[in-house]
């Protein structure tokens, strides 16, 4: 057959580009990632061949050899595994297929020393070669098929499948190392690399050399291991196995569960946060093992959304081997592991809560939106959730508990306040707070779109109501202004409440009601929802989201004891007229909605009377 030739799929010219650059201060990881694909490759025939045991028979000790040659200045890494066919090659070598590489790739910006640190956490996978190899030539057979193929690409744009002869059941790579690679041609330098990165491989990773074979690694499935025997440099490489990450675990979790279930879990909490955790087509990252034989990476059900963060395997003595990916669905042995590995998780998370805080605070920054949404997916696990839940508030700069937040209470307070916005910045910003401030009373200050769905679910923590700082009548009256404000608080002047009554009329549909605030401090106005009215920040989250057409009519909060207000009601006393009145009570309205981030109703309105207001304080 003839010689086909294929252009890369840009984004992955775009990724061989970036390692053209030299991606890596350390160009050894090559090593790791094609042992890695290599022992992919044997555990999928692995687990393939217990349901079709002839397609591994004619050889069924896998293993990965690698083989340098110095003369032809090639290092070659064969393994029996299940290989590729044509198309295979062409879709596997000629596309990126992992979402988040991919949709990273897209979105590249041609600095390629951002991108560099950026694509760092996904690991370029079999591109790798191309930092150490001008050429890369891929023999491969897959199982259970009789024609081999050979792929073949300098990395610059193109590559060329054909059939070709005599290849072996799984795929050889040859590199055709690079002038200034030679060092990937010494055994010596070859066994370092290894040790390194493919310690905890759990099939045997062979070097030869004239001829001779010699074991490099242990071969044993590294979790299988005592935790005493396995150091944290170990644990570090398989984590970045598993997760193609290229940073730390931020958190190791590896325990052996004996008992009614059998099984052992090695989990991972990253120190980066991936670029696709919000990426609907995320998968997690466990691997589930049957007795050491790999069966799957995509079992939806070993860990809820919420735990989508964890990467790593569990392995199971009980289930069976011949269990197929749909039979995992439903499955109740499955089910109580996860049951166990959500469990365990969250008390390791606590743990860390405890002991190091400001670990945990980081972790929390990164990954709390995302364990949030157990709050209302996982009633089982709400109140343990609770207690791992942080929050921005008005008591600082830095994160606070719930158990902090109730600790801090004001007498006579029974709710615990909070105020959602864009940012937590926009958020301390509202003039809603200001009346809370005045009373010494904490509110937090919430900024993720999750919040606006699990507060209502939960509805309480502690028996104490989560309350909206932007919504209903103020209770604040029952709490106790701070000794500074109560000295310097006026009665509320006279006319007020026939002021109140005027702007009710002079606004009419525009507003719900008009209302004297004790929520507000320095400010003239804010706009609040009623008493079982939609929260304001959610109404304008849904409308972005298109999910709502119609937005609920909102009150008016006056602050009688500010200049303005008061002064307005002296002048009605006084029988100013209805008209200013009028005009101040539409001003007054376009003012606390720009407040609240809002657009005025009809702008040409509100310049015409700012226009009027300001020539009258010149005349
Ligand atoms: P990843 O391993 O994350 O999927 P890679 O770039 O390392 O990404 O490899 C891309 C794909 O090529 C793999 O998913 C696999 O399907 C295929 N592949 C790579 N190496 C081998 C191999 N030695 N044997 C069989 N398939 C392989
Ligand atoms: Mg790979």
């Amino acid at each position: 057959m003839q010689e086909e030739r294929h252009g890369f799929q840009a984004e992955v010219g775009r990724l061989l580009d970036i390692v053209a650059h030299s991606l890596y201060s350390d160009r050894s990881v090559f090593l790791r990632e094609l042992v890695s694909n290599a022992s992919d490759a044997c555990d999928k025939l692995r687990y393939l061949a217990i349901t079709r045991p002839e397609l591994a028979a004619e050889d069924a000790q896998f293993r990965v050899v690698i083989t340098p040659e110095a003369a032809a200045k090639t290092l070659t890494i064969a393994d029996n595994g299940i290989g590729m066919n044509r198309e295979e090659l062409v879709a596997n070598l000629g596309t990126i297929a992992r979402s988040g590489t991919a949709a990273f790739l897209k979105e590249a910006t041609g600095d390629t020393s951002k991108d560099i640190s950026l694509i760092g956490q996904f690991g370029v996978g079999f591109y790798a070669a191309f930092m150490v190899a001008e050429r890369v030539e891929v023999f491969s057979r897959r199982a259970g098929e009789t024609q081999g193929w050979r792929w073949v690409s300098d990395g610059k744009g193109e590559f060329a499948v054909a059939a070709a002869e005599d290849v072996a059941r799984g795929t050889r790579i040859v590199l055709h190392l690079r002038e200034d690679a030679g060092e990937f041609l010494e055994p010596l330098r070859l066994k370092t690399i290894i040790a390194r990165y493919s310690d905890h491989v759990s099939l045997p990773i062979l070097l030869k050399t004239e001829g001779k074979e010699e074991k490099l690694n242990e071969a044993a499935a590294l979790w299988m291991r005592p935790k005493s025997e396995i150091t944290e440099r170990q644990y570090a490489e398989f984590y970045r196995h598993v997760s193609h990450g290229f940073d730390e675990p931020r958190l190791t979790i590896h325990w052996r569960a004996e008992g009614k279930i059998d099984y052992t879990a090695l989990l991972f909490v990253p120190r980066s946060r991936p670029l696709d955790l919000f990426n609907p087509d995320r998968k997690h990252r466990v691997k589930l093992y049957v007795r050491r034989v790999f069966i799957t990476d995509d079992c939806a059900d070993i860990l809820p959304g919420y735990l989508r963060f964890l990467q790593g395997i569990v392995d199971s003595e009980d289930l069976p081997l011949s269990i197929s990916r749909e039979m995992l669905q439903h499955n109740p042995l499955l089910a109580k592991i996860r049951a166990a590995l959500v469990k365990r998780s969250l008390s390791e998370l606590a743990k860390l809560a405890e002991k190091e805080p400001e670990s945990y605070a980081d972790f929390w920054k990164d990954f709390g939106p995302v364990l949030k949404e157990g709050l209302y997916e996982d009633q089982e696990q709400r109140e343990t959730l609770l207690k791992l839940a942080r929050f921005r508030s008005t008591y600082g700069e830095g994160l606070v508990s719930l158990a902090d937040y109730v600790g801090r209470m004001k007498p006579g307070q029974e709710a615990i306040y909070y105020l959602s916005g864009e940012s937590v910045e926009a958020a301390a910003r509202s003039p809603q707070l200001e009346g809370f401030a005045a009373r010494g009373v904490e509110v937090l200050l919430l900024a993720d779109p999750v919040d606006e769905f699990w507060i209502p679910n939960v509805g309480a923590y502690d028996a104490k109501p989560f309350k909206s700082a932007t919504r209903g009548g103020a209770e604040l009256d029952k709490i106790e202004l701070s000794e500074e404000k109560k000295q310097a608080q006026e009665p509320q002047p006279a006319g007020t409440d026939a002021l109140i009554a005027m702007l009710r009329l002079a606004l009419q549909d525009a507003v719900k009601d008009v209302r004297a605030s004790s929520r507000l401090d320095t400010s003239a106005v804010c706009l609040v929802a009623d008493e079982g009215d939609m929260d304001i920040h959610l109404e304008r989250l849904l409308k972005q989201h298109r999910q709502l057409d119609n937005a609920s009519k909102r009150v008016l909060e006056v602050n009688p004891r500010h200049p303005l207000i008061a002064g307005l009601a002296k002048r009605l006393s006084q029988n100013g007229s209805a008209e200013e009145v009028t005009e101040a009570a539409w001003l007054l309205l376009d003012q606390a909605r720009i407040v609240q981030g809002e657009p005025v109703a009809d702008p040409v309105a509100f310049a015409r009377r700012l226009d009027a207001t300001l020539l009258k304080a010149i005349a």
